[in-house]
């Protein structure tokens, strides 16, 4: 029976081996089934015919009338074919510049016509290039379906006669002859009955040829809901399984360096929201479960301290803690800075990246084996398969956008007992509906409060004839003593250009600020990590007024002293990057200034990149923003972490589904965490099929 949805498209009539060639290749449709999951991309409403007169510029509109003249007109270059269209209120031009021969044969003075494209308006007149366009008596016979689907096409595909139309076609005689058992429902009764969803069989036929508009949302509802719902029972079910199945270390005191630490060297008070994530973290690590929590915070919002805690709660329980950061200056920065806070406590600490050699390398990792070492600190080095530790209770990860999904299985190998306990933090704050589909399998902590005192940063846009009172500006903070970034972008295909710029801005900021009175430091991707480190360390202790660099700095870097974020050519970074970089300033007690310079001439894409940034400091409304433009295939770590193609819900437009999904999904689970009750079979074999890579969502087979 499902045979017939796994039979290659190559032998359905209408298709045939070099068309199913080509829909291999270009579309991916291999099987009928395949064929029925890819869905029309929109539908012309065949009920809808516009009067010209009501025609504006850039309209998809269908009209309906006769063409009263046609004419081939000979340009220099190009031939092109015109014809005149009228209705009772008024005209179109339409245009071909292409296929000449055949539609001027098609078309026929004074017949009617049915016409459907986008039309532009010139001079008061509206004119459409290459309608699609149909004779009004054939399309009135066969007018029992009001909506008729388009579908995507290549030019390949047109070009060998299966356009949309042609596929329409094979589709529709695909669907006469599949009855309902052919698409066995998917989803429990006791859902479509509560959800009032439409059956399976019913959406799919309805996503295809829908009657009317009704019919069509009810298809498109069952279907997302369909999707995003079996992509988080999965999520869910699998979370649960791994936490009924695998043990975690159970944390079970608050021992003697937590509470030194937090009696005598906290250096200030814990935020309302850092306690509630510290508890909530405490909970997890006193409960024998292993922990898997994503903690959120955006720039500055103090997530260090509570890495610090944690890593203190495993420390007393006997455990060792690792300490991942993503760069190399965030690795050291980290460890220069915890190894401080930790003075006095009598915890060994060590740091180790890529450039960490030979000796001393040695040394390190035979005091991990040895339970000499209670703290790891640094890049993905401490990953690497010679880092083997004694007893890794917790492993904490910085600015998880980095950090892959095959990284973090590795990760869970390094526990020997069983798996350590994972904090990922990430300062990229991102859209709970982006976040429950990437992590869902996460749990996940916000801090949403910055430290007390803090003064919103100041961000200004500006163009090249600012320039001066920005030097003018920039000379000011300095004298109150600030520090200042400039930020040049990198783009790797273009690293020697943007290098030279970067050099340029440098010489001419060096008129204005000579080396005699200001030192400047410069930090670029090329540079050799020691040189970096020792540029950086200069600015970081305050050596420096100005550090010229490349988005090295962008991750995590924290000198409070530097009042003063410049970037240059903000038009080339992206809304995630930007708000990285302001995080930069604002740290310390001062007010802080973000400026976006950019040239004069500006897209609509970067106004608005701009815009966002100067009307809001808030992450979550700037990863909002971004998730809006860009969706979210480009958001940062979408793409390692795999497998959200969704055919028909969308992340950016159904977040209610989304949540609605994820409430259902894990109330079935609360109730029945194996799915073995009988109403809930048809769940767990699907799960089962997911799990197993032989299907896909969405798939129909
Ligand atoms: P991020 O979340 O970006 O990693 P950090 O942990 O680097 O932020 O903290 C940013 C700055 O805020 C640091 O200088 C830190 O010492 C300070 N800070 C963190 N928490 C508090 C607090 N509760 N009160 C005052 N300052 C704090
Ligand atoms: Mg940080």
């Amino acid at each position: 029976m499902e045979d017939v949805l796994r039979k290659d498209i190559k032998y359905v009539k209408g298709i045939g081996p070099i068309k199913a060639e080509i829909l291999n290749l270009e579309l991916g449709i291999f099987t009928v089934g395949d064929l029925l999951s890819k869905y029309p991309f929109r539908y012309v409403d065949k009920t809808e015919i516009t009067p010209i007169r009501d025609i504006k510029n850039n309209d998809l509109v269908q009209i309906k009338g006769s063409i009263i003249s046609k004419q081939l007109i000979k340009g220099k270059k190009q031939k092109r074919l015109t014809a005149t269209l009228r209705d009772a209120s008024g005209f179109v031009e339409l245009v071909w510049f292409k296929g000449i021969a055949y539609i001027e044969k098609y078309i026929e003075l004074n017949k009617e016509y049915i016409v459907y494209g986008k039309a532009s308006m010139y001079k008061g007149i509206a004119n459409i290039a290459h309608p699609e366009m149909e004779a009004a008596d054939q399309n009135q016979q066969k007018a029992k379906n009001t909506y008729e689907p388009i579908y995507s096409s290549t030019e390949k595909l047109n070009k060998i006669g299966f356009d949309s139309k042609a596929r329409r076609k094979v589709i529709e005689s695909i669907l006469e002859k599949l009855g309902e058992r052919y698409f066995p429902e998917t989803l429990p009764h006791y859902l479509t009955d509560k959800l009032k969803l439409i059956s399976r069989y019913q959406a799919i036929r309805n996503i295809h040829f829908p009657e009317n508009e009704n019919a069509l949302t009810k298809a498109q509802s069952r279907i997302k809901f369909e999707e995003i719902f079996y992509f988080q029972l999965r999520l869910l079910f699998n979370k649960s399984e791994r936490q009924l199945k695998y043990k975690g270390h159970n944390f079970t005191k608050v021992g003697d360096s937590f509470n030194k630490f937090y009696k005598e060297k906290l250096p200030f008070t814990l935020t309302g929201a850092q306690k509630r994530v510290i508890k909530e973290i405490r909970a997890d690590l006193g409960s024998a479960r292993q922990m898997n929590r994503l903690l959120q915070g955006d720039v500055g919002s103090g997530k260090t301290i509570v890495a610090i805690l944690t890593t203190l709660l495993a420390i007393d329980n006997g455990y060792q803690t690792v300490l991942m950061a993503p760069t190399e200056i965030l690795a050291q920065q980290h460890y220069n800075s915890i190894q401080k806070s930790l003075e006095g406590l009598g915890i060994r600490t060590a740091f180790l990246s890529g450039s960490v050699k030979g000796k001393v390398r040695n040394q390190i990792l035979r005091l991990l084996k040895s339970n000499d070492l209670q703290l790891l600190i640094g890049t993905h080095a401490v990953f690497e398969d010679p880092v083997q530790f004694s007893n890794l209770g917790l492993a904490i990860i910085d600015e998880q956008h980095r950090f892959g999904v095959m990284q973090r299985a590795k990760l869970w190998k390094k526990g020997n007992q069983h798996p350590p306990h994972v904090l990922v933090m990430t300062a990229t704050p991102i859209p709970r509906t982006l976040s429950m589909t990437l992590y869902g399998d996460l749990d996940v902590s916000i801090i949403d409060e910055l430290p007390p005192g803090r003064k919103e940063i100041q961000t200004l846009h500006k163009t090249d004839k600012h320039r001066p009172q920005v030097i003018h500006f920039m000379h000011d903070q300095i004298l109150k003593g600030r520090q200042i970034y400039i930020v040049y972008p990198l783009i790797e295909e273009s690293a020697k250009l943007d290098l030279a710029n970067l050099q340029e801005g440098y010489d001419n900021l060096r008129q204005h600020f000579p080396p005699e009175e200001f030192q400047i430091s410069v930090v670029h991707g090329r540079m050799k990590p020691k040189d970096k480190e020792y540029e950086m360390q200069r600015f970081a202790s305050g050596k420096t007024q100005i550090m010229v660099a490349t988005t090295v700095i962008e991750v995590g870097v924290n000198v409070p002293n530097a009042t003063v974020m410049i970037i240059e050519n903000t038009e080339r970074f992206g809304l995630s990057q930007l708000h990285q970089l302001r995080g930069r300033v604002g740290r310390g007690g001062e007010q802080s200034y973000c400026i976006l310079m950019t040239g004069y001439k500006l897209s609509q894409e970067a106004r608005f990149r701009i815009k966002t940034m100067t009307d809001t400091n808030d992450g979550f409304k700037i990863a909002e923003a971004d998730l809006e433009l860009r969706g979210p295939g480009d958001i940062e770590g979408t793409r390692q972490s795999g497998g959200i193609d969704f055919n028909l819900f969308s992340i950016g437009e159904d977040q209610n589904v989304l949540f609605s999904a994820r409430k259902i999904a894990q109330t079935i689970l609360n109730k029945d965490p194996y799915l073995n009750d009988s109403n809930n079979t048809v769940l767990k074999e699907k799960i089962e099929k997911l799990n197993q890579g032989t299907i896909n969502l969405g798939r129909i087979s």
